[in-house]
């Protein structure tokens, strides 16, 4: 377990130098352990060594785990189907990956059952192909529009996006541009429950450039436990 806490200080350490470099403060950058496939002892390690806040992307594995994991905050970054939004309502601060109205309406219906106002990512397909998940910048605008205007319980917090995995950094670099721009565009809307915080993006190989063009919270999995079991 000692092999966690050196992998997560030297994110850490990495991540300090990149956002110093950028005239930024380190903890600017919140940096989110993705922890589907890792048992509980792997992930309280990592709470042990400094860990706030981890990533699920299937619903299962965070129902699986919720009650023998340490507290902390817990992400939905998958896919995220309608009819499981009532599992996990009450035990996410943060859904990353909205990209449809029906998904936010059952949101909406699920949060204001438990009384609660959630938070939410709206997820861009940056690259425009290939992902199934994520709406297109131009569809962006009537996403929000519709959430705004029909999901009262729902908080806009920023976007997230998913770069394409590829060697040619300049591509995947061109892709958080875009995104950061569709964010300080969005960020200057006024509106009650739009309230933008979180650019999501980075993962274990392209992290660094993704601070580089402004994330501000990186979801990382491989680079703190190590290669994942692929038949997961
Ligand atoms: C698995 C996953 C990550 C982390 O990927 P790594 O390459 O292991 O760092 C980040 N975001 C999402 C949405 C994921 O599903």
């Amino acid at each position: 377990m000692d092999i966690i806490r050196e992998n997560i200080e030297a994110i850490n350490k990495k991540k300090n130098e990149i956002t110093m470099r950028a005239g930024r403060e380190p903890d600017e950058v919140l940096l989110v352990a993705v922890t589907k496939t890792r048992t509980a002892d792997e992930i309280n390690a990592a709470i042990d060594a400094g860990i706030t806040d981890i990533g699920e992307n299937k619903v299962q594995e965070i129902i699986d785990k919720y009650e023998n994991v340490k507290h902390v905050c817990w992400h939905m970054i998958g896919h995220l189907q309608t009819n499981k939004v009532k599992y996990i309502i009450d035990k996410v601060s943060l859904i990353h990956s909205v990209d449809s109205i029906k998904l936010a309406l059952e949101i909406d219906k699920r949060a204001a059952q438990s009384g609660i106002v959630m938070d939410i990512l709206i997820q861009v397909n940056a690259a425009k192909e290939e992902s199934k998940f994520g709406i297109t910048s131009e569809e962006a605008e009537q996403l929000i529009k519709d959430i705004l205007e029909n999901c009262k319980n729902i908080r806009i917090r920023g976007f997230m996006c998913i770069a394409p995995y590829e060697d040619n950094l300049e591509n995947v670099k061109v892709c958080f541009r875009d995104v950061k721009e569709l964010y300080v565009r969005y960020s200057a809307m006024e509106h009650p429950r739009l309230n933008f915080k979180y650019l999501s993006m980075g993962m274990s190989h392209d992290y660094e450039a993704a601070i580089m063009e402004g994330s501000n919270l990186i979801r990382i999995g491989t680079a703190i436990f190590g290669e994942r079991n692929k038949t997961k």
